[in-house]
């Protein structure tokens, strides 16, 4: 009798996934196409031999990211995630449009956003405040941190810890500088990963699932670090605007698209400015990119 036992998937390999149960690393393949399996799934596995395996069953998410594949269908990115970690700069210039995508996301896929402000040893820019002064009213909690300067990095590993996250953000912010601050020993994790399950190469560009010293694990995903607006609807991207969740049921109609409709309450407050009229404006941005529904 072969029995199954509970494991968590790492990464993916050249030739299979590995997947951790207890301290003990396995090389499994699946019956499904490969892709279909997530980092951070947990999933139920046979044993093959004493260190490979095959997935038998995913088990349930209680998140997934998705992202769109060359096929135009979407694909996941990593499962179970509770936290996105939002990083932006002052340099490169922070891109409100992306950070609003990836908050609208987190709002719908049950996962909570969080805001990191890295490169805080540079210059402050008013603007930029401004902004997060709005962000930080609606509840999205904010970290200043420097990777650079080790500022704020105790905090960040305390909110870390107990979770599951993910950073996320434009090119050139410091994600890799703020992983590489949290996994100090990084390379040789990825390297026992390569080397328990023999067959596997695990390449650079694979998202792969990182315990933290401090507690708390980390994806890693640096080919993916923009899931896109991957499978929301327009009616989820309005939700995902958290102001506007109060106001959805007052528009007049109730398929109003928040655009030039008559009696749309979203409309109405961002000219009162009861909401941030930049926010509607990048919503509307973000709307013309979207499938209807
Ligand atoms: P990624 O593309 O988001 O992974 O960003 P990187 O980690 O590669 O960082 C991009 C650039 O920003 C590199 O030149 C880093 O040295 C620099 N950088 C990262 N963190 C900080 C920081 O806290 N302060 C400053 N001044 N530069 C930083
Ligand atoms: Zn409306």
């Amino acid at each position: 009798m072969n029995t199954l036992q509970e494991g968590l998937v790492l990464s993916h390999l050249g030739k299979g996934i590995a997947v951790e149960a207890g301290e003990q690393l396995f090389l499994c393949q699946t019956r499904r196409k490969i892709e279909t399996v997530a980092v951070g799934d947990r999933v139920l596995f046979s044993l093959a031999s004493a260190d490979q395996g095959r997935i038998e069953e995913i088990l349930p998410r209680r998140s997934l990211l998705m992202r769109p594949s060359r096929n135009g269908k979407t694909r996941p990115v990593a499962a179970n995630i509770d936290n996105v970690y939002v990083v932006f700069a002052s340099e490169p210039a922070a891109d409100f449009l992306l950070i609003d995508q990836y908050l609208a996301i987190c709002e719908n896929r049950n996962i909570d956003a969080v805001l990191v402000f890295n490169k805080i040893d540079l210059d402050r820019n008013e603007n930029l405040e401004r902004e997060l002064q709005y962000y930080q009213a609606l509840g999205y909690p904010l970290h200043r941190v420097s990777a650079a300067d080790n500022i704020g990095i105790a905090e960040l590993k305390q909110a870390l810890n107990g979770h599951v996250s993910i950073f996320a953000g434009q090119s050139g912010v410091g994600k890799s500088s703020l992983t590489n601050t949290l996994i100090p020993d990084k390379e040789l994790k990825t390297n026992t990963i390569s080397a328990t399950t023999r067959h596997g190469r695990h390449t650079t560009t694979a998202a792969t699932l990182y315990h933290l010293p401090d507690g708390g694990d980390l994806i890693d995903s640096p080919g993916v670090a923009i899931f896109g607006l991957a499978g929301l609807t327009e009616r989820q991207l309005a939700w995902g605007y958290r102001e506007f969740q109060p106001l959805l049921d007052l528009c007049r109609f109730h398929n109003c698209r928040h655009v030039n409709d008559k009696g749309c309450a979203v409309k109405v407050a961002a000219e009162n400015n009861e909401i941030s009229m930049a926010r509607y404006q990048r919503f509307l941005k973000l709307r013309e990119k979207m499938p209807t529904d």
